[in-house]
């Protein structure tokens, strides 16, 4: 029997056919994987509301020809304050599409599961300090993508930088005046911004919910940062989009 076990959380889910959903999961073994929940859009459904969004599960899959398909799962965590409160929503479906984005099938990544786990578990935790969190959040998942933007000299001539700084997506670094003269995919940074990213990248996320930084500085980094994340996924997600919406309307 091609049965197997995991642990996952669910990322997105999508119908399929008359009554099932294909279910799109992070898991700590397999990495990404789509699976079939059969009937699951009955009412009698066995799974019941266990395969939303956000929902940590213990699953047990069969491995199918084309598409797996989920027989068993039982709740961990359903993250379900995320759920009734439209920030955490908002916020944590920014984290879910990021990670779907930048998962791979079948390709273990258990520094990404975790740091998903922990961005659900502090969000479902307290309203305090959405932004700053998800900004937190890209930038490790950025960092454990291989992307880790170097802050403490220029990225080109390996000097430290002065006063005028510029954050080059393409070297994935700050450069100094002279060096980013050329370079049209970077932007102005303030050198406190920079030493706030650089805090964010060693702070645990538990931590990030506790800080308190000048707004100035967070509106600066928001923006800098959605950037850098675009440029390597080489997209804006929509749901980033329904972001930038919810705090212009606050
Ligand atoms: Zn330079």
């Amino acid at each position: 029997m091609s049965l197997y076990k995991t642990k996952g959380i669910v990322l997105r889910t999508h119908k399929l056919g008359e009554a099932d959903r294909i279910i799109t999961i992070l898991t700590n073994n397999y990495g990404k994987v789509s699976a079939v929940a059969k009937g699951i859009r009955k009412t009698k459904s066995k799974f019941g509301s266990r395969l939303e969004p956000f929902t940590h599960v213990d699953l047990v899959l069969y491995r199918g020809r084309s598409l797996d398909i989920v027989t068993q799962a039982e709740i961990i965590n359903s993250f379900s304050s995320i759920r009734d409160d439209l920030d955490r929503i908002t916020y944590g479906s920014a984290m879910l599409d990021l990670v779907n984005k930048v998962s791979v099938e079948n390709e273990r990544d258990i520094s990404l599961f975790n740091l998903l786990l922990k961005g659900l578990d502090v969000i479902s935790q307290s309203s305090r300090n959405l932004r700053l969190l998800l900004i937190a959040f890209d930038i490790k998942l950025m960092a454990i993508s291989g992307y880790m933007p170097k802050l403490d000299y220029c990225a080109v001539c390996k000097k430290r930088a002065g006063a005028k700084l510029k954050l080059s997506f393409e070297q994935g670094g700050i450069v100094c005046n002279k060096c980013s003269a050329l370079d049209r995919n970077s932007i102005f940074v303030t050198p406190a911004a920079i030493e706030t990213l650089s805090k964010l990248i060693r702070l645990p996320l538990s931590d990030v919910a506790e800080l308190d930084i000048m707004a100035r500085i967070e509106d600066e980094l928001y923006l800098l940062v959605q950037d850098y994340v675009s440029y390597y996924i080489q997209t804006t997600l929509k749901s980033r989009e329904c972001l930038s919406q919810l705090i212009h309307s606050h």
